[in-house]
């Protein structure tokens, strides 16, 4: 299952966002009566006098598969190994299930299970032995271990390397065992460190939708850590970006892609142009911007808050600006400028386009075979265009 080939239709960089479908209407979030499963109340963790966790407030639902997101050393394997009970808060308390953890060992957590980047197998053991080695130190009967482990192994699809050792293993197979062991244990609140580091793209795509379908057929709240943006958009339900040991937002996919409440969000979630200008017109949920650049009007949705004169940038996705070699009669924005540099890929074709200012922007168009447009090319003068509800006002 894991290892099966497929899943290589898309064109890189370009995943379409994607909430898990079975998931639909699942939003636990938006019921104020709901409690949370996992509550992280105020908390900081300092390293000496490094702020590795900066004041977190966050709740995570039963079910939820929770992404925590961002760049290398922003805090997110602190903020899950505090959770697990490897590190404790400086400040502030994790509840989880309506209990305060906060000063309980690892053991003491019944049902938070987690599993390591490292994997940490036993190399004398196994696959078998090594899955089942948790049920063992509870315990459990004989008979109830070996029904489990036999579950875990199909869930992974490990059957034909049952008994061997890890070191027989491929790294994607070692993380597969990693799961399984995790998976035995029934945890309702499972913890993962970057689980798919050790694959391929290919596999690596493909390994997303299986840990979906695990994560939605045993009903665990399944809580990732990864700085891979694709990956968040693709397995959760809702994603946090972190920032420096904050939280910047958190949303569903959907939601940080197409609004990003930061310029730090936009650019870290997928692909897009910053256009820097002026306020000058508010008028009936629609407002002007002055471009820094030239001091052309943009027309665009307008945002709460907002107030004239404010400095603001708008946010475009590239693949909701459209690159025409005429002006456009239709659109209400438009630039004109050169192209510079064409990435093809396949699917898609990327634009780069210098404005007089020398700011760069890009536009994406699909390649489908009834375009009858004519070919856009290398050095062409060509004019940039989007509607008035395709961009984003940012003020931060
Ligand atoms: P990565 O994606 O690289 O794993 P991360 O977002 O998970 O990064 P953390 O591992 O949480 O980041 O680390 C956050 C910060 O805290 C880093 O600057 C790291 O060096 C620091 N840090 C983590 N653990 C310790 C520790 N035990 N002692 C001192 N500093 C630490």
């Amino acid at each position: 299952m894991l290892d099966a080939a497929g899943n290589g239709t898309q064109a890189p960089g370009v995943r379409a966002v994607s909430t898990p479908a079975p998931q639909s209407g699942f939003a636990p979030w938006k019921d104020k009566t709901k409690p949370p499963i996992v509550r992280f109340e105020n908390v900081s963790k300092r390293f000496g006098n490094y702020t590795a966790v900066d004041n977190i407030t966050l709740d995570i639902y039963e079910r939820e598969f929770f992404a925590l997101l961002g760049p290398s050393g922003c805090g997110k394997t602190t903020l899950l190994r505090m959770l697990a009970g490897f590190e404790k808060p400086t400040e502030g308390r994790i509840i989880v299930n309506g209990k305060d953890t906060t000063g309980m060992a690892p053991y003491e957590r019944k049902g938070v299970n987690m599993m390591f980047q490292s994997y940490a197998l036993f190399p004398h053991m196994t696959v078998e032995r090594n899955i089942g080695f948790g049920l063992r130190q509870e315990g459990m009967a004989k008979d109830e271990i070996a029904a489990r482990v036999a579950e875990a192994i199909a869930m992974v699809d490990l059957g034909r390397f049952a008994t061997r050792k890890p070191h027989q293993l491929s790294g994607g197979q070692q993380q597969r065992v990693a799961l399984a062991r995790a998976i035995a244990k029934k945890p309702r609140i499972m913890l993962l460190d970057e689980p798919l580091g050790a694959l391929d793209k290919k596999l690596r795509n493909h390994a997303q939708f299986e840990l979906m379908r695990i994560q939605e057929s045993t009903g665990t709240t399944f809580v990732i850590v990864t700085h891979d943006q694709e990956e968040a958009m693709t397995v959760a339900s809702r994603i946090a970006v972190m920032d420096h040991g904050k939280l910047v937002q958190v949303s569903t996919p959907g939601e940080i892609y197409e609004t990003p409440q930061s310029r730090y969000v936009a650019e870290f979630i997928g692909e897009v142009n910053l256009l820097e200008g002026k306020v000058v017109n508010i008028e009936g949920g629609a407002a002007d911007i002055a471009f820094a650049a030239d001091g052309t009007i943009f027309k665009t949705r307008s945002i709460d808050g907002l107030a004239k004169d404010q400095q603001v940038w708008l946010a475009l996705r590239p693949e909701k600006v459209r690159v025409s070699l005429d002006k456009p009669t239709d659109c209400p924005n438009s630039v004109a400028g050169k192209v510079v540099d064409i990435g093809y890929l396949g699917s898609i074709t990327h634009y780069h386009v210098q404005l007089p200012s020398g700011q760069k922007m890009t536009a994406l168009r699909a390649n489908a075979a009834h375009a009858v447009e004519r070919t856009v090319n290398w050095d062409d003068d060509v004019w940039l265009s989007w509607p008035s509800e395709a961009g984003i006002v940012l003020t931060r």
